[in-house]
């Protein structure tokens, strides 16, 4: 499956803000957002207008694809899929995006970034309510139970994670037992589980034109 390729700091430059792609370096001195907060490219320092209008939600789109490392034609059948179901489409779209698998094992803190979780899923450390799941789109609903298999829970990549996710916190509508690496999906995410700051609304108003 393609995939972005480049060097994933010159993304959060290009949106100005951490968009946390590359695990334990995003904590530290070396993050390119402390040294070299200003966009990627020869003329990266000159002063630009603002963006307004399409511009705002151009970028708005791309920092939430960026976030959650989706390519544009799955981004758009995501938009798609939640402007087809009832309910407010921006946060339907967020809701899907969260619902994930690779975004759960990020967010359990057993992956320092989605790229890393997305790697675990696929090479099949992820399981299921009880069945092996290697599809990092796959997504989870209330009551199934997310663990990492047995023959993969001594993997130093996931101890490092969970030593350095330690103050991230998990969401509500996941319960997480850390001793046996295991998660239960309590309930869908609500709006207000996303903290980063995201204006969903831009990215509705963007593919509605
Ligand atoms: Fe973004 Fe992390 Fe790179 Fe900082 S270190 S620019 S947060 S990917």
């Amino acid at each position: 499956m393609a995939r972005y390729r480049e060097a994933v700091c010159r993304l959060c430059r290009r949106e100005g803000q951490k968009l946390f792609l590359k695990g334990q370096r995003c904590l530290a001195d070396k993050c390119a957002i402390e040294k070299r907060n200003f966009p990627p490219g020869e003329h990266g320092k000159a002063r630009r207008p603002k963006p307004i209008g399409y511009g705002v939600q151009l970028r708005e789109k791309q920092k939430v694809r960026r976030l959650y490392q989706i390519l544009e034609d799955q981004f758009r059948n995501y938009f798609e899929k939640a402007a087809s179901r009832k309910g407010v489409t921006g946060e339907t779209l967020l809701m899907m995006l969260e619902q994930r698998l690779d975004n759960v094992v990020y967010r359990l803190g057993l992956a320092s970034s989605r790229a890393e979780a997305r790697q675990l899923v696929r090479h099949g450390h992820i399981d299921v309510s009880g069945r092996k799941v290697s599809i990092p789109s796959f997504q989870v609903v209330p009551g199934q139970t997310i663990a990492v298999r047995e023959r993969s829970r001594n993997l130093q990549s996931i101890q490092k994670a969970l030593d350095l996710a330690g103050n991230r916190g998990v969401p509500p509508w996941l319960a997480f037992d850390r001793e046996n690496l295991k998660a239960q999906v309590v309930s869908v995410p609500k709006r207000e589980d996303v903290s980063f700051p995201i204006q969903e609304q831009m990215i509705v108003e963007l593919y509605s034109k």
